[in-house]
């Protein structure tokens, strides 16, 4: 069943509960990068502009219980400045005092409610408390992909309350750019994969087998791909026991026609230290460990990017924190910017962080403001925020 967009719903006098990502780092009570409020500033302002309230709800961090270093209070404060209105802060998202609030707003008004996860409801997808959390409201909008993974009140349970629902701006980027990967690619299509271990991947790596022509593998994870096939890794991070599991992922690449591209030199070190003395070799001696893809590697991987019309990226090419090890994620993320006629859908979490303040990072089709939600839909499973907008 579809989703539909926000576009297809009328705010004119509602009050609309709009479920937005706003999990940002605010190191004492300053936000450190507001990129996922900003991503949903046109959902807000769509709602808005069409005679609607909105009622902005999100989580904050993982809290046990109320406390004022996971209020959101920082995000009221900027929301007001992007938005240009006051945006007031609702002491709790439930209970009578918030619900005046949300009685009291005028077409064109917004209030944001405070951290969600202050109530443990939130997470176990209480029934009432979603019934408490859609009281006043006439519509729903969610725009937090980041969480659309989760089936929480907020995500899920608000849905059997609220009959009139739409997935928001971003929600539909996200979804758009990520079926562009996994819905009839345009071909040669690849996989870019990195990051820290293989077992993070497993589920990833399986459903891609399925629908890219060539996976190349950087980053910690390719040393159990590369002591797998019993190549020396040294000190090297690897998993010992997914060593028959990389084996058998190549085994199912190979018969599937995918190829694989793994590094052929590396960027070694004795540890991930930032004063460590990096070299450039093509075999790892065995008392240091590879913290970067090499040149060549680097090269081998841009030379398939140069062919390629699809890419989705997921992980870091290499500890990509400390610079002389970012070279490799840096070199090939700057190729497939450039790389004119590609679709390119660069993965949330480490691989956004690891390239979104580059100067070229503008230039990819999307950066998925997702961490295990794209995650998880890369793994082709269904996401329940996502199902619980479908009408
Ligand atoms: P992930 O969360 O799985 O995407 O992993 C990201 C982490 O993997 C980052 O913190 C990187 O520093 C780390 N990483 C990438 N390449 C290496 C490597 N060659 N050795 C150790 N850690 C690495």
């Amino acid at each position: 069943m579809p989703v539909q967009p926000i576009t297809h719903l009328e705010f004119q006098n509602k009050k609309v509960l709009v479920r937005c990502d706003f999990n940002v780092p605010i190191a004492e009570g300053v936000i450190q990068d507001p990129a996922r409020i900003d991503a949903s500033l046109d959902t807000i302002r769509y709602i808005l502009e069409h005679g609607g309230s909105a009622v902005l709800c999100s989580h904050l961090g993982r809290p046990k219980e109320r406390s004022a270093a996971l209020s959101l209070k920082p995000v009221a404060e900027y929301l007001s400045q992007a938005l240009g209105q006051k945006i007031k802060l609702a002491p709790d998202c439930v209970g009578d005092h918030t619900g005046k609030m949300v009685e009291a707003l005028k077409p064109g008004e917004a209030l944001l409610l405070e951290n969600l996860r202050f109530h443990h409801e939130e997470e176990a997808n209480d029934r009432d408390f979603s019934h408490e959390l859609a009281r006043h409201k006439q519509a729903y909008v969610n725009d937090g992909f980041g969480t659309a993974h989760r089936a929480h009140a907020s995500t899920v349970g608000v849905t059997r309350f609220i009959a009139e629902r739409a997935a928001g701006f971003l929600m539909m980027r996200e979804l758009e750019a990520l079926r562009a990967v996994t819905e009839n690619p345009k071909r040669p299509s690849i996989a870019i994969m990195g990051g820290a271990k293989v077992s993070d991947k497993i589920g990833l790596i399986k459903n891609l087998l399925n629908k890219v022509d060539a996976i190349l593998i950087g980053g910690a994870m390719a040393y159990t791909f590369l002591k797998a096939q019993g190549i020396a890794v040294g000190r090297s991070r690897v998993e010992d026991d997914k060593l028959e599991l990389a084996k058998e992922l190549l085994a199912q690449a190979a018969s599937k026609g995918v190829k694989i591209v793994l590094p052929s030199d590396h960027i070694v070190a004795a540890a991930p230290q930032a004063d460590a003395t990096p070299h450039t070799v093509a075999e790892i001696p065995s008392e240091m460990m590879g913290l970067d893809i090499g040149p060549q590697t680097a090269a081998a991987f841009i030379a398939e990017i140069e062919r390629a019309k699809t890419v989705i990226w997921n992980g870091p090419l290499g500890f990509f924190e400390i610079p002389a090890f970012a070279g490799g994620t840096n070199r090939v993320g700057e190729a497939l910017a450039n790389q004119i006629g590609v679709v390119s859908i660069i993965g949330g979490g480490d691989t956004a962080a690891a390239v979104a303040h580059a100067p070229w990072a503008g230039k990819f089709t999307h950066i998925s403001t997702g961490g295990g939600a794209t995650l998880e839909f890369l793994e082709g499973r269904e996401l329940p925020g996502v199902k619980a907008l479908e009408v």
